[in-house]
């Protein structure tokens, strides 16, 4: 379910779903930049058309200086890296650099009255094109509020249009107008974008991450692990025996098995560890931090006893049924790839199933045990 505060704020969104919509505004950033870059430049064949030869030249000179202003941002949003304040120094920059065009383009006419409408709707064209973004409310105001400002003030100090006058209050309810209408296309984009990325990143019957991004969280901690030492463990869980549940009580009950399984996870899940859905009825727990298998290992005995007391009323029944969970767990190795990782972990499962299932077998145990036998 979509929450207020997710269009508020983007501190209430996910740091995987914020790398995900920067990735997306940087490109339409770049867009923006390149277009008002080739527009600027370009409008200046009906400023020679229509405007006199003075005019034409001060803002020549004008839409050369943001021409060059605007284009450190092409190679500075590389840069941005996927971070969020950034990119709000991005947008702050692009808003300032426009406001200023606006600006000289009022000092060049002298007035309001005099300009023409095109210049005249600048402050107003700039916050619809902040439309194309999809940003939060606070971001989106923050900016309109930036716009409003430099509007007032600029009238003020170019054209000494008071500060309390029924034009000013005029241009303000056009503002507020333009800021509401674009506020809901940033909303709405903001929302379409939450939907895809919740549906593209979500388990659809247990409702937990799925494996893409779990994946991605895997990939997350071991750069950590590479670029800041940051250690973490990767348990592996197996349901035990679960095609029989769905043999003898239908697919139904399995997929009611699969959910409580997933919620008594959920229960147990400590503040920053990460669950998944894995694959069919596997799991996965990543450890952020956690650099000890002692420590780890409690953590995955206390998942596999949850589990197993906890009993699941069969849909299709009125039978309780019982199951259980192997576990295998592993240390990351700074510098591993995921591939290797995993193995390990599926090797400590594969052992854990061989010991006789519903224990948790760490990467110790790979030492000392031949990896050779089938499971039964
Ligand atoms: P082991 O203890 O060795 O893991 O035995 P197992 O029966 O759990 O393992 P096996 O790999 O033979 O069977 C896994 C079963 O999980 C087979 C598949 O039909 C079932 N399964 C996978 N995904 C789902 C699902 O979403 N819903 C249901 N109901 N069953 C699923
Ligand atoms: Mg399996
Ligand atoms: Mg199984």
């Amino acid at each position: 379910m979509l929450k207020l505060s997710e269009f508020w704020s983007a501190k209430a969104h996910s740091e995987d779903f914020t790398l995900t919509r920067m990735g997306f505004m940087t490109v339409r950033l770049r867009l923006l930049t390149c277009l008002l870059m080739i527009g600027l430049p370009a409008w200046a064949l009906v400023d020679w058309l229509t405007l006199t030869p003075s005019q034409f030249d001060a803002l020549l000179k004008a839409r050369v200086f943001c021409l060059l202003a605007l284009s450190p941002l092409i190679p500075l949003s590389y840069l941005i890296h996927f971070k969020r304040v950034r990119m709000k120094l991005a947008l702050g920059y692009l808003m300032a650099v426009m406001m200023l065009f606006s600006l000289i383009c009022l000092r060049t006419f002298g007035s309001e009255q005099e300009l023409q409408a095109g210049y005249m709707a600048f402050p107003y064209l700039l916050i619809s094109l902040f439309a194309i973004f999809p940003i939060p409310l606070s971001l989106g105001l923050q900016l309109a509020g930036g716009i409003l400002v430099t509007m007032l003030a600029g009238n003020w100090w170019l054209t000494e249009q008071p500060l309390w006058s029924l034009q000013t209050l005029n241009q303000v309810w056009l503002l507020a107008l333009f800021t509401v209408a674009s506020a809901w296309v940033q909303c709405g984009q903001l929302n379409m974008l939450l939907q895809l990325y919740r549906e593209s990143t979500t388990d659809e019957l247990t409702g937990m991450m799925n494996r893409r991004l779990l994946m991605k969280q895997i990939e997350q901690a071991r750069a950590n692990l590479l670029a800041k030492q940051k250690p973490f463990v990767v348990l592996l869980l197996d349901l035990d025996r679960f095609k029989r549940i769905n043999d003898t009580y239908g697919h139904l009950a399995g997929d009611a098995v699969l959910k409580e399984v997933a919620a008594t996870l959920s229960e147990q899940l400590e503040p920053g560890m990460v669950l998944g859905r894995y694959g069919g009825e596997e799991f996965s727990i990543l450890l952020p931090g956690c650099g000890d298998l002692v420590q780890a290992k409690r953590v995955a005995e206390r998942m596999r006893v949850a589990v197993e007391a906890r009993l699941v009323k069969s849909p299709t029944s009125d039978e309780l049924l019982e199951v259980t969970v192997s576990i295998g767990l592993t240390l990351a190795r700074r510098g591993e790839g995921i591939e290797a990782l995993l193995n390990r972990a599926d090797e400590c499962l594969y052992l854990a199933k061989m010991a006789g299932r519903n224990c948790v077998i760490d990467e110790s145990a790979l030492l000392s045990k031949p990896i050779n036998a089938s499971v039964a």
